[in-house]
C-alpha cells in the first residue's frame, strides 16, 4: 500500500472541510499559523485562496513565498502595524480607534480590510470591544478612505456555553447591518464551531487544526 503523503492528508481534510460548509459558500480563511510554508504551498495548489496568520513575521515570510489573499487575526500590537499592512490584505482584530487610526495611516496602494473585534465579555487576554463601543468606533472607522470596513469579527468567550455566545454574536450582528449595510460580513467560527457560526450567520470562517492538525503551540 501507498504511503499517506502530507499532501494526502491536508488534500483529505481541506476536502472534508470544504463539503461541510459548501451549503453555506463561506470564505474559508486556512490558518497555518506555526505550520511551514511547504503546507502553505500544498495548500494553494489545492485551490485554498485564502490563508491566515496570528504573527507579523510568520505572515510576511509566508505571503513572500504564495500569493494568496492573507489575513491577519492575531492581537494587534501598535509598533507591528506598518508591517502588518505591509503584507495582509484583511485584518480582523481591530479593537481601537488608535489602531485604526495608525492603520489608515499606513502606506498601501490599496484600501486595507478590516473587521472590528467584538468582545462579549470583555477579557482582555482575547482582545475585542464590547458592543457598547462597538458602533462608536465603527462609525469612526467607515468614514476612514483608506480602510475598507467589512464587519466584525467574534470568538465566543471561553466562560460561555458556544450557543448562546453564537446566539449574542448574531444579535449584534443583526443590528450592526441594520447600522452599516455596506459591512455585512461577520468573520466568526474556528475549528471546533465552525458549523455552529454558519448557522448564526457566519461569511468568514477561520479554520487551522481541522485542517493542518493539532498545534504545539500558540
Ligand atoms: C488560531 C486561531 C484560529 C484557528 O484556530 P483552530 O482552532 O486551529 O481552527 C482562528 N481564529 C483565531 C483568532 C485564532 O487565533
Amino acid at each position: 500500500m501507498a504511503m499517506s503523503t502530507r499532501r494526502d492528508e491536508l488534500e483529505l481534510n481541506l476536502r472534508s472541510v470544504e463539503a461541510e460548509v459548501s451549503p453555506f459558500n463561506p470564505t474559508l480563511i486556512v490558518v497555518t499559523k506555526t505550520y511551514p510554508v511547504s503546507d502553505v504551498e500544498i495548500l494553494r495548489s489545492l485551490g485554498a485562496e485564502n490563508f491566515g496568520e496570528n504573527r507579523s513575521d510568520e505572515g510576511l515570510a509566508k505571503s513572500a513565498s504564495v500569493n494568496a489573499r492573507w489575513h491577519y487575526q492575531g492581537e494587534i500590537q501598535s509598533k507591528k502595524i506598518k508591517d502588518i499592512v505591509g503584507w495582509a490584505d484583511c485584518i480582523h482584530s481591530l479593537d481601537t480607534l488608535a489602531h485604526a487610526e495608525k492603520i489608515a495611516r499606513a502606506e498601501v496602494s490599496k484600501p486595507i480590510e478590516v473587521f472590528l473585534q467584538l468582545s462579549l465579555d470583555g477579557d482582555p487576554e482575547r482582545g475585542g470591544v464590547r458592543e457598547s463601543e462597538l458602533f462608536e468606533l465603527a462609525e469612526a472607522v467607515s468614514m476612514m478612505p483608506t480602510i475598507s470596513l467589512l464587519g466584525i469579527m467574534s470568538v465566543p468567550p471561553v466562560s460561555m456555553d458556544v450557543a448562546s455566545a453564537f446566539a449574542a454574536i448574531s444579535k449584534v450582528h443583526q443590528r450592526f447591518i441594520a447600522e452599516f449595510p455596506g459591512s455585512p460580513y461577520l468573520s466568526a467560527g474556528m475549528s471546533g464551531d465552525y458549523m455552529i457560526a454558519l448557522n448564526h450567520g457566519a461569511t468568514h470562517i477561520r479554520v487551522g487544526s481541522k485542517i493542518l492538525g493539532a498545534r504545539q503551540y500558540h
